[in-house]
């Protein structure tokens, strides 16, 4: 099972990637991610993104696609995918037909978190994860059952992301617009879109999806 998780910024694609990992074993291929871990090791394609991560804008087709290609080879043939944040524009999503072809891979699901943008702004500026286990937070929508303690691993030392401000929601917001909703249609026509609300609570997004993956 190969699927994408579609959505702005906010729209809950992490947070519903980790319970796909956790419930299907799947394994989530989320660029951001893979940016951010090259980012903070200093690496030649971190010190390329860096900047343009912090700005909001999309880092290179190339760069990414290449991240996507070299996680996929590694991987297992009998573990499922899950795009988290890729392909965000017509040129990735090419790629990524490539990539799967040659990895002998088939697209089964592409999946579109909707949400009103006015509210995503809220969820995205109260969010904050496990700086040891990685495990997601909001401040007011899903704090930790003991505040200050990691309900997954104990710690008690968080982390935001420095992109999670208005001012670069925004723009990426916008980047999703022009860039990365133009890339529906074409999935559309192959006939495996669907779409869920995104503001539902965690657990009804997760019921929905795992009914799509079970259609
Ligand atoms: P995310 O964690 O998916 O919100 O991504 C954080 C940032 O990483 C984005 O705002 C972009 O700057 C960059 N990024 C992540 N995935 C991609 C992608 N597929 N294409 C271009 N830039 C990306």
């Amino acid at each position: 099972m190969n699927i994408i998780l579609l959505g702005p910024p906010g729209a809950g694609k992490g947070t519903q990637s980790a319970g796909l990992v956790e419930r299907h074993g799947m394994r989530q291929l989320s660029t951001g991610d893979m940016l951010r871990a090259a980012v903070k090791a200093g690496t030649p394609v971190g010190l390329k993104a860096k900047e343009v991560m912090e700005r909001g804008e999309l880092v290179s087709d190339e760069i990414v696609s290449d991240l996507i290609d070299a996680e996929l080879a590694a991987m297992g043939q009998d573990t499922g995918a899950i795009f988290d944040g890729y392909p965000r524009t017509a040129a990735q999503a090419e790629s990524l037909d490539a990539i799967l072809a040659r990895n002998g891979r088939t697209l089964d699901h592409v999946i579109e978190l909707e949400v009103n943008e006015d509210a995503l702004v809220v969820r995205i500026t109260g969010r904050f994860s496990c700086a040891k286990c990685g495990a997601l937070y909001h401040d007011t929508a899903n704090p930790p059952s003991t505040p200050g303690v990691c309900d997954s691993c104990g710690s008690t030392e968080f982390k935001r992301r420095p992109d999670d401000n208005e001012e670069t929601v925004r723009t990426r917001m916008q980047e999703y617009r022009a860039k990365t909703a133009p890339i529906l249609p074409g999935y559309e026509a192959r006939g495996i879109v669907s779409r869920i609300d995104g503001m539902a609570a965690i657990d009804t997004v997760a019921g929905q999806i795992d009914a799509i993956l079970r259609s």
